[in-house]
Formats: C-alpha cells, sequence, structure tokens
C-alpha cells in the first residue's frame, strides 16, 4: 500500500500529435490515476463528518476528481446520480469543459425548511446528503476558492395540471380554494423537492443489516469495478451511486410538513412509467397516485399538509426490461393472480429489489412524526416507515371503483402477499381463479 495505482492512456490515435502529452477535447493528462489509497503522499480528504450538528461542522460532500482535488475529495461515486453518464459524454463530446463550474446566483431553494434534529444524526439519515439543498449558503467560501461543491437537493415551485384532478373538480370531489387549487380547470399549485442519493456507508449496511465490507466489496464487484475506492479508501465513508433519486410533492404551505398539530396525507409512490405516464392498465400505479394527489390537496385544503413522494424505482427497481419479460411470461403463462409473483421471480430472481429500508430518510430529513393518512397499502412501505420511528394513523387502501379490471392480478396478488386491504383477502385457490386480459384479441390483428 502507499503507492498510487496509476496507468498511462495507450498512444494517441495517428491524427493527434504524437508529443501531445494531453487529448485535445478535454485536457486530461496522460497519466491516470486509477485509484488512491489512504495514507498515499498529498491524500487528504477535506473533513466529513456524518451526522455532525450543522452544515459547517459536517464539512461539504466532495466528489470531483479535477483541478487539484483528487486527493482532496471526501466521497466516491459522481454527482447527477445515473445522469452522470451524460456528463462524461458532455465532455466527451466537447460540449462540456472538464473544468466548468456551475453559477448558482437565484437557484437557491423557494422554501427555507427547518433544520430537524434528524439531520443531525446519522442513523435517521444515510442515504440523501441533508445540507444538499443549501450547499451554496454554506459552502460559499470554498465555492469562492474554487472548489467544486455542488448540490444534491434542489426546492423550487411549480403549477401542475392532471386530469384527474380536473375530473375532481368538476363533480365536485375538490374545491377551487384559489391558493392550492387555483382554477376550475385543476390547476394546482405544489412545491417540489428533487433529491439524489447520498450514501453513508455504514449506515446504509446497518439497515441491511450487513458489514460495511461486504457492502462496499458488493458495491465495487458489481458495478463492474467501476469505483475501485470502495475497496482502497475505507476512510471515505460516503458514496454517490448511479441511481435515481426522488421528488417531494407538497399541497399547501411547506411549513405545515412537520408540524405535528395538523394532519398529514402521504403517499409514497414507486415509479411505474407505463402507467404513471402511459396510462397502461395492467397495474394500478396511475390511478393510486392520482388517488394520493387527490387526498393529498384535500388534506392540505382542510388546513393539513398533503405529500406525494416519487421514488425512481421503476418495476421494482428491477428496470423496465425485466418488467416487460415479466409481462409476456405472465401473458402467455396464463396471468393468474395465484403466479404473479413466481413470475417475477423466474426472471429476476427475487420478487423485489425496492429497499424500502433507505426510505422514510425523506420523511425524517422533511421532519414528519406521524402520518395521520397513509395513501398506500405496502405492507413494505409501512412496516420501514414505523420500524424508523414515524407513527402511520390510518392506512387507506386505492378506492375499488379505481381498479382498472386488467390490474385485479396484481393487486388481488399483493394483498395475498400482505399488502393492507379494508376489502377481501383472496386465498392461493381463490387468486388461480383472479385472471387478466389475454392476448388473443391480438393475435387476430396481427396475423
Ligand atoms: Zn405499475
Amino acid at each position: 500500500m502507499g503507492d498510487t495505482t496509476t496507468a498511462t492512456m495507450p498512444d494517441a490515435p495517428s491524427t493527434q500529435s504524437p508529443t501531445s502529452p494531453t487529448f485535445p477535447s478535454t485536457g486530461y493528462s496522460k497519466h491516470i490515476v486509477l485509484t488512491t489509497y489512504p495514507g498515499q503522499s498529498g491524500v487528504d480528504p477535506v473533513p466529513l463528518v456524518w451526522g455532525a450538528p450543522d452544515a459547517k461542522s459536517r464539512g461539504p460532500v466532495i466528489v470531483t476528481r479535477g483541478a487539484g482535488m483528487l486527493k482532496r475529495r471526501n466521497a466516491m461515486g459522481a454527482h447527477g446520480g445515473s445522469y452522470s453518464i451524460y456528463n462524461a459524454l458532455a465532455i466527451a463530446a466537447g460540449d462540456l469543459d472538464v473544468n466548468f463550474r456551475p453559477d448558482f446566483r437565484n437557484s437557491e431553494p423557494t422554501f427555507n425548511f427547518p433544520w430537524q434534529p434528524s439531520w443531525a444524526d446519522k442513523t435517521k439519515i444515510v442515504s440523501m446528503d441533508p445540507y444538499g439543498h443549501d450547499v451554496v449558503d454554506q459552502f460559499r467560501e470554498e465555492l469562492e476558492a474554487g472548489w467544486d461543491i455542488r448540490p444534491t437537493m434542489a426546492i423550487t415551485r411549480a403549477n401542475m395540471k392532471l386530469a384527474e384532478i380536473g375530473e375532481a373538480v368538476k363533480n365536485g370531489q375538490l374545491d377551487v380554494d384559489g391558493s392550492i387549487v387555483v382554477d376550475s380547470s385543476g390547476e394546482v399549485r405544489v412545491t417540489k423537492v428533487a433529491v439524489e442519493p447520498v450514501w453513508y456507508l455504514p449506515g446504509v449496511a446497518e439497515r441491511f443489516g450487513v458489514d460495511e465490507g461486504t457492502l462496499r466489496r458488493t458495491l465495487f464487484e458489481h458495478t463492474g469495478g467501476s469505483y475501485p475506492e470502495l475497496i482502497t479508501r475505507p476512510d471515505l465513508k460516503v458514496f454517490l451511486p448511479p441511481i435515481g433519486g426522488l421528488t417531494v410533492y407538497i399541497f399547501g404551505p411547506p411549513e405545515r410538513v412537520s408540524d405535528e398539530n395538523v394532519k398529514l396525507a402521504l403517499r409514497i409512490h414507486d415509479e411505474c412509467n407505463g402507467s404513471d405516464v402511459f396510462q397502461s392498465d395492467i397495474c394500478t400505479c396511475r390511478p393510486y397516485l392520482a388517488f394520493g394527489i387527490r387526498e393529498a390537496i384535500r388534506e392540505a385544503q382542510n388546513g393539513g399538509s398533503g405529500v406525494v413522494i416519487y421514488f425512481r424505482k421503476e418495476g421494482r427497481a428491477l428496470g423496465e426490461v425485466v418488467k416487460y419479460l415479466v409481462y409476456n411470461a405472465r401473458k402467455r403463462g396464463g396471468d393468474t393472480a395465484d403466479k404473479y409473483f413466481t413470475r417475477t421471480e423466474n426472471i429476476a430472481g427475487v420478487r423485489d429489489m425496492r429497499f424500502q429500508a433507505l426510505m422514510p430518510d425523506i420523511l425524517h430529513w422533511l421532519g414528519i412524526k406521524k402520518i395521520d393518512r397513509m395513501l398506500s397499502m405496502s405492507n413494505m412501505k409501512h412496516d420501514a416507515i414505523v420500524q424508523s420511528g414515524i407513527k402511520i394513523l390510518e392506512r387507506v387502501p386505492i378506492p375499488e371503483e379505481l381498479i382498472p379490471s386488467d390490474s385485479r392480478v396484481e393487486i388481488d396478488a399483493k394483498i395475498n402477499a400482505g399488502y393492507f386491504t379494508t376489502g377481501k383477502q383472496y386465498t392461493m385457490e381463490e387468486l388461480a381463479a383472479v385472471r387478466g386480459r389475454g392476448w388473443e384479441k391480438w393475435e387476430d390483428v396481427t396475423h
């Protein structure tokens, strides 16, 4: 140990000057530091104390390898989650200067979320940077000194319009109050918080009941060895993983979210692009999301608060390719509810990879202590929230009339597997009779 692991780029293509020590588009040196080690000459990470009482004593999260910061950075990975690859492409293509620094003027949050004790609790928040929204203000001097520090959260406000909310206004289920629902077309005002993942590895390991070394080794191996410092730098505890983040939608005044004296309606929603956006009817995702938004708005109109949190965990975090393979296996194999989970397990090896254990972090960041109306039937979400110390007072299933007929296979299988319901719970024998739409009609038109 102690030696820098380095490599030299192979000779540049003949179109480039053989004497040039750098590549014309990027300005990288030919000498590449593949990884670093603790105690190596010059390695001196900026102190980062997860769980410190305020942003300044906690320290900024620095992941850049650029401009003199390689030996001073205190975190692994890259900004932007999965978009870090597009950032690299923009630099490779010559569209983005490798030394570009953002101009953050006027980008500050539209609402100043009040500090919560959880921000200084290294067991309550392990998968996001609790100061990620306030980087520009808290680390102004460092930014002015040229350090590449970036926000991992952003807070804005917007108007939104959903067909179902317009319908709810039209049929009298929601009122136009002029401030949350602003007009009779169902236009709604919302505060939004975007969050990119920032993992404090000892805390993440603890949530999953594994040791940190195992977690680091597994992440290293199964990202094609992309992050060698997971192995060589056990002193670096923070990792920005290349995965999607989440968005918080807050209806009504955002200061009410952490107010224990008013009611809170909350939906945790995991991405399902096919239903959420394109309104496929094979599952209940979009109807439940729209119902969640409606109930969140209603709670805010009643003087409480409504929150919907959207996680980028497509297809139970298995992704759309696996999801469509499962759809095919279901439709070709006789789509009945008793085989619903087996079809997924056959292809993915597991039925779910969403790992709700990390999900409650955002609730603690918001200062939520209890949820009056939980707009979710998931036992996994419920258990993760309750185990993290937040009370759930009422669980609200999706109303029967909002369940598309082809999605009975999904919802009845989930209820059988432990999802909360106030309605009927089917036995495995009964599930065999819950059948989805076949492809017979499709074969007719495609022949
Ligand atoms: Zn869905």
